[in-house]
Parts: structure tokens; C-alpha cells; sequence
């Protein structure tokens, strides 16, 4: 209802806890979003490409979004003015790292983007995978069809943090969530990994999934995947 007709109950209860917003700590995955992890990394493990493709499109949408502002404020751009994606392999520390230039999260926006809100298509994914499941179809065309999203980075990652910076806030915040938890971590990130704005998110590899970290691999998976990214796309390795 209108502001004017909540009862005085609730305005107490808000009062209540706002002296201890839930700045940094650790927060529970809503059950959905849980659900939706289990059913990508158990049905999905023979499609784990397509973990690349989904954090590249998350990355040309935060990036579409920051062009967008930039048209009616140039100034939002600061001294981040080039809209781009880094994407770094690094197999002696068997991670890969993607980082874009992007309109980045809040601490409020990532929490709820990243652990709280079901998306509307996540239901419709689930609903699908089964019935195809069922039928005993290859899944692959219906992954092609629909993000699978973020969550996908558990099939080949072991542990995933994501660092954010957006204009909204002008925090950098570091989210982490590690495979089959039910829990993630958001704190203000004190690293030396400093981001002008926008989101670099790093996939800690599983043992069998190293080969992620090479950037033969990942310049193939590109090929493919990035076609259609009106970004430019800077791959590169930590091997000298
Ligand atoms: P979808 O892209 O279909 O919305 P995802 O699971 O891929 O779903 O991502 C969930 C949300 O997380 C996105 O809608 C976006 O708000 C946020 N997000 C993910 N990656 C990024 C990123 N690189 N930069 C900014 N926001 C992001
Ligand atoms: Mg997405």
C-alpha cells in the first residue's frame, strides 16, 4: 500500500534494525536462486562452455547500459572512459578473470542481483530443462535458446568472486560464493585491485576445468561466443 497506510508496526521494525544495515556479512541464497545453482552445475556439466558466453553478454550489458548514460551525461564515464572487456588467463593460479568497464553494481543491486532475486526466466529455464530431461533431448539447443546466466560460472569454478564499482555508490565491493553453498559474502573489498568502475569477476577453476585458464582455449570459445559483442574484447595471459 501507500507510505501513509503502513502501520506504525512496521515503521517500528524498520527503525529498529536501521542502525545495523547489513553493510557486509554473509547472506543466504533465496531457495530459488539455490535451486537454480544445483540444477545448472548437475544438468549442464557436459555444456560447460557456455559459462564464457553468459559472463561475456552480462559483461556488453553492463557496458550497453554505461553507453547508454554516457549519451545524455558524458561525464559518467570519469576517468573510465573506454567501454571494453579484459579477459585474463592465468594458469598458475588456475583462474580466469573477466573484467569490464560496464555500469558495475551497488552493494544493494549486487546482493539482489547476485543471491535474491529469481529471475522471471529462471523458473521458465528449470521448467524446460526438466520436460527435456524427461524426454531425454540434448539440452544444448535449449541453453542456446536461454541465458542460463551468471550461476553458470559454478560449472567450471570452484569458488567465484566478483568485484563491482558503480557510479551509484562509488564503492568497490567484493561479492565471493563458492559451489553448492547455500551462502554468499559481500564485503567492501580493500584489495589493491583497484576498478575505475564496472565489475571484474573472478572464476577460481576447478581441477578439471584448468583448461579454461589457457588462452588458446579461451581465444576459440571467443571465436564463437563473441561475434555479435560490440565491445572490444582484450585477451590475454599471464604466461610470458
Ligand atoms: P541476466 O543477464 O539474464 O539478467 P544473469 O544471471 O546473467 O541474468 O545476471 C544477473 C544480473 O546480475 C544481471 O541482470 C545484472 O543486473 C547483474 N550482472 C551480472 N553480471 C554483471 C556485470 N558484469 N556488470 C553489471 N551487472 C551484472
Ligand atoms: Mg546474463
Amino acid at each position: 500500500g501507500s507510505p501513509l497506510s503502513t502501520p506504525p508496526v512496521s515503521f517500528a521494525l524498520r527503525a529498529a534494525t536501521s542502525d545495523a544495515p547489513s553493510e557486509s556479512g554473509t547472506f543466504e541464497y533465496q531457495a530459488e536462486t539455490s535451486r537454480l545453482m544445483d540444477l545448472i552445475v548437475n544438468s549442464l556439466y557436459s555444456n560447460k562452455d557456455i559459462f564464457l558466453r553468459e559472463l561475456v553478454s552480462n559483461a556488453s550489458d553492463a557496458l550497453d547500459k554505461m553507453r547508454f548514460y554516457s549519451v545524455t551525461d558524458a561525464s559518467a564515464l570519469g576517468d573510465t572512459p573506454d567501454l571494453e572487456i579484459k579477459i585474463k588467463a592465468d594458469p598458475e593460479n588456475r583462474t580466469l578473470t573477466i573484467t569490464d568497464t560496464g555500469i558495475g553494481m551497488s552493494r544493494e543491486q549486487l546482493q539482489e542481483n547476485l543471491g535474491t532475486i529469481a529471475r522471471s526466466g529462471t523458473a521458465k529455464f528449470s521448467e524446460m530443462l526438466k520436460e527435456q530431461q524427461a524426454s531425454g533431448e540434448d539440452s544444448s539447443n535449449l541453453i542456446g535458446r536461454f541465458g542460463v546466466g551468471f550461476y553458470s560460472s559454478f560449472l567450471v569454478a570452484d569458488r567465484v568472486t566478483v568485484r563491482t564499482k558503480s557510479n551509484d555508490d562509488g564503492t568497490q565491493w567484493k561479492w565471493e560464493s563458492e559451489v553448492g553453498s547455500t551462502s554468499f559474502t559481500i564485503n567492501a573489498d580493500e584489495s589493491d585491485e583497484k576498478l575505475g568502475r564496472g565489475t571484474q569477476i573472478t572464476l577460481h577453476l576447478k581441477e578439471d576445468a584448468a583448461v579454461y585458464a589457457e588462452a588458446t582455449k579461451l581465444g576459440e570459445l571467443l571465436k564463437t561466443y563473441s561475434e555479435f559483442i560490440s565491445f572490444p574484447i582484450k585477451l590475454w595471459s599471464s604466461k610470458t
